[in-house]
């Protein structure tokens, strides 16, 4: 065995694999935006979100205390809450589910399943945009062909080849 320290990203995986359980509720409060259980979770598994948090923290404290100073308290709740809602209406027309169940829950491009992406990066396959102006129209083409499952990774791929472009639809 290697005497190396394993990375926050090798610590991370494996406490995903230890505890798959939590990653899908996690992921699940995530999606459905369930700002009070996200909450109590936190607190829950704080050992190991301070652990695995300890370096980002580090490297990223100004934009945290922004972040903070944004949504803290009432406000994020409201914030977050309230666009999520408006997120999966105006981007996808509600077809979210009825396109991960086409293509049978797999990443279309390389393939991984959403069972092995949960335990990769803690969240779900998205929806891509197929013509790449998923939000950057005021309504973006959501008809079936143009809707895609892709990982998080094959996802900022994609976009990447199309500057200019927002990740996350
Ligand atoms: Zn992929
Ligand atoms: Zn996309």
């Amino acid at each position: 065995m290697s005497p190396k320290k394993s990375t926050n990203a090798e610590r991370t995986k494996k406490w995903r694999k230890d505890n798959p359980d939590k990653v899908k509720a996690y992921a699940d409060m995530r999606y459905k935006r369930d700002i009070k259980k996200i909450k109590k979770y936190r607190n829950d598994n704080r050992e190991h979100r301070l652990e695995l948090g300890d370096e980002y923290r580090k490297n990223n404290r100004q934009e945290l205390r922004d972040w903070q100073k944004k949504y803290r308290g009432k406000e994020y709740d409201k914030v977050i809450g309230g666009e999520r809602k408006r997120h999966d209406k105006k981007y996808f027309d509600g077809l979210k589910e009825k396109i991960l169940e086409r293509d049978g829950y797999k990443c279309q491009k390389c393939g991984i399943s959403q069972k092995e992406h949960l335990l990769k990066n803690g969240r779900y396959l998205s929806i891509h945009h197929i013509d790449g102006k998923g939000s950057n129209l005021k309504k973006p083409n959501n008809s079936e062909d143009n809707l895609k499952t892709l990982c998080s990774s094959c996802h900022t791929k994609e976009h990447n080849k199309r500057r200019g472009f927002k990740v996350n639809s």
